[in-house]
């Protein structure tokens, strides 16, 4: 999950065409090709289910909180199932979002309010498929590097140096030819990594990390989708025999239910914030307000060679965003990961998700 710089402009927000609520192919240009040549035709049913799932958890998020902000503009007579839905939604809104709520159980600050409304209503749209069409590649494995002494595929006689100059920043380029419509046949971005033991025939997404998932380009609409993002569980209902499993409650509960219950329709939920919300993932801090940071080998524009190097660690999983709630609660309801988890674990509404595992409700 990596995102590029440009924000995607929210004018056209306004630009409406109902398509049809979580239709996959209504909300997506997909490349009717073998995973080998970047298409989704292999993976499009498990697709199509993900993609209905996540705009289901996007639709329950919506109500929930629409639910809780109109209950608290009521003075008078509450709903019927207002104590109800607040055991059901406050805990999940405060352990993802840091929401604090006052003695009547009412959202006390309507700024991270409006922020959590925000990006649903972004999300929203993005189902019924009424700010446009993005595309979407089940693989980068159809993408090759060219070094730019070779000659151009697509002008013949003339070398990449010369074609892509803009783009050779790191002594090549890469290209695909099987491109949904008129989209570029290039990308910018550094060789492949050699890694021990392993080919070097790695592509420029997914080719870096074996649990990468996906990136977003915002700036091209484009999501693409890695093996590790591909082979999560899809249909939540389905899943959620994980719920099943009675586990005593500890705060040091790391890995969390709801991970894999959520599956894909979490990536999906999560790369959709990226375009359709402009929201960049958030970095993670210690108990002294610094970041988190870990080693990884990444390419050095400077030297033109991959080298070990800090980067933030990101709020991605369950028990990430419960710390990034607790400790910024401004920078929670900003990353994607957090609206993902909130909005699954409202579609799946018996339960009480806020620790990460299923609780029964009464
Ligand atoms: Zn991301």
């Amino acid at each position: 999950m990596r995102r590029s710089l440009l924000f995607y402009p929210l004018s056209l927000l306004v630009v409406s065409a109902y398509a049809g609520f979580g239709v996959f192919e209504e909300c997506f240009n997909i490349l009717d090709a073998k995973e080998s040549d970047g298409g989704c035709r292999d993976h499009k049913a498990r697709l199509t289910t993900a993609w209905k799932d996540a705009c289901d958890a996007i639709s329950a998020a919506n109500d929930a909180i629409n639910f809780m902000r109109s209950a608290a503009n009521t003075e008078t007579e509450k709903p019927a199932n207002w104590a109800q839905e607040q055991l059901r939604i406050n805990p999940m809104s405060a352990a993802m979002f840091g929401s604090r709520f006052d003695d009547r159980g009412v959202f006390d600050s309507m700024t991270r309010l409006s922020v959590i409304d925000t990006n649903l209503f972004s999300l929203m749209h993005a189902c019924d498929g009424s700010i446009g069409k993005w595309s979407i590649y089940c693989t980068d494995a159809d993408w090759e590097w060219l070094k730019e002494t070779r000659e151009d595929p697509e002008q013949p006689g003339k070398k990449i140096s010369e074609t892509q100059s803009t783009m050779c920043g790191s002594g090549g380029v890469w290209y695909s030819k099987n491109r949904v419509g008129t989209e570029s046949h290039y990308r910018e971005g550094p060789p492949p990594k050699k890694v021990l033991g392993v080919s070097s025939k790695k592509g420029p997404i997914c080719g870096f990390d074996k649990d990468y998932m996906a990136e977003t380009d915002m700036s091209l609409g484009i999501i693409t989708l890695c093996k590790a993002g591909l082979d999560q569980v899809v249909d939540i209902k389905a899943q959620e025999i994980y719920a099943d499993k009675k586990k005593p409650f500890s705060s040091q509960t790391k890995s969390s239910d709801l991970d894999k219950t959520g599956g894909m329709a979490i990536t999906l939920i999560h790369e959709m914030l990226h375009m359709v919300g402009a929201l960049k993932d958030q970095a993670i801090y210690d108990d002294a307000g610094n970041k988190i940071t870990q080693r990884v080998t990444m390419w050095n524009t400077k030297t033109n060679k991959y080298e070990e190097t800090n980067t933030d660690v990101l709020a991605y999983g369950y028990a990430n965003c419960v710390d990034l709630a607790k400790r910024k609660p401004d920078l929670a309801p900003r990353n994607p990961d957090s609206f993902s988890f909130f909005a699954i674990a409202m579609y799946l509404k018996d339960w009480d998700w806020s620790h990460g595992y299923a609780q029964r409700l009464a």
